[in-house]
């Protein structure tokens, strides 16, 4: 079998170890090494706390990945670690349970407001949150690099979502009141362009909303170290609550709640993402692998933020 390989050309020479955007005046002085998928890949510490993947992957790599057999569904590709998802599209009923969920945290936004708002939702995955807030009578819109999750979310949905990085959409100043990023802001490889373009999308008093993998007194990724799922191909930034509070204030947000983040999933993805075979063929046996239930996941908090 032919291995999966990044080439050279996905990765962006130019953030090097010369570059942090965060504080400008980067010292990087701590190695993590990871060599247990395909191909070797590092990260680095820098001294104000921001952990990024050295070379850093750029556009190009994401393209491929997004788009690859080894992200949709790893059964297909018979491949022992799983980077993306065991099986994306019959995972539609977790991801519907936990939309209606954030939904029910976040009604002070999209129940306490007297007219629709211009909801965008950046990696909306097939569009389940965004067609519930369309159900509140919101205008909603997506915007995500994979095709497939484009025609998935206007086929069962009706949501329109946007091909290609958001970055780069030339939406117009102040045009979305809320902006949504779920599981994404560790994947974005230019995060200084990415939240530039955020701070100049957002309306005046609009929300920005988001979550992160804590990775402060993360239990489970001291327990796991180098295997802990943060450190996988597709993650360029590394962050924890104190890194995620200078980025805000850099970017002229203010904090306005936090909370955990739950999510519903079934075992067979908890144990294909925690390489837990065992788990997986235990649950299969007592045909439990696919009941969703929620859980405190990774563990990752929500940020809801406003533009000051
Ligand atoms: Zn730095």
């Amino acid at each position: 079998m032919t291995k999966t390989q990044p080439k050279p050309e996905f990765f962006d020479l130019n953030d090097s170890d010369n570059s942090c955007f965060l504080c400008n005046n980067p010292r990087y002085y701590k190695t993590i090494k990871i060599d247990h998928f395909d191909f070797p890949f590092e990260y680095k510490t820098c001294k104000c706390g921001m952990v990024k993947q050295t070379p850093m992957p750029n556009e190009k790599f994401f393209e491929w990945f997004f788009n690859s057999d080894v992200f949709f569904s790893a059964k297909k590709t018979d491949k022992d670690f799983i980077w993306g998802y065991y099986d994306y599209f019959k995972d539609e009923s977790s991801r519907m349970a936990t939309s209606a969920y954030r939904h029910r945290r976040l009604k002070y936004i999209f129940e306490g407001t007297d007219r629709p708002l211009n909801v965008m939702k950046i990696g909306p995955a097939t569009g389940t949150f965004l067609y519930l807030a369309k159900k509140k009578g919101h205008n909603v819109l997506g915007c995500d690099v994979s095709n497939q999750f484009a025609n998935y979310a206007m086929e069962n949905y009706d949501v329109p979502i946007d091909i290609g990085r958001f970055e780069r959409k030339g939406y117009k100043d102040g045009q979305f009141d809320v902006i949504m990023l779920l599981n994404v802001i560790e994947n974005v490889p230019n995060l200084d362009e990415f939240m530039q373009a955020i701070v100049r999308t957002l309306s005046p008093n609009g929300h920005f909303v988001f979550n992160y993998v804590d990775m402060h007194n993360n239990l489970i990724a001291k327990l796991q170290g180098k295997k802990y799922f943060i450190y996988r191909p597709p993650i360029c930034y590394v962050i924890d609550r104190f890194t995620v509070a200078k980025m805000m204030k850099k970017y002229g947000f203010k904090i306005k709640r936090q909370h955990w983040d739950v999510r519903y999933m079934h075992l067979e993805k908890i144990s294909t993402l925690l390489h837990w075979k065992w788990l997986l063929t235990l649950s299969k046996a007592l045909g439990i692998s696919r009941v969703n239930f929620p859980i405190y996941a990774y563990p990752s908090k929500v940020v809801v933020a406003v533009k000051a």
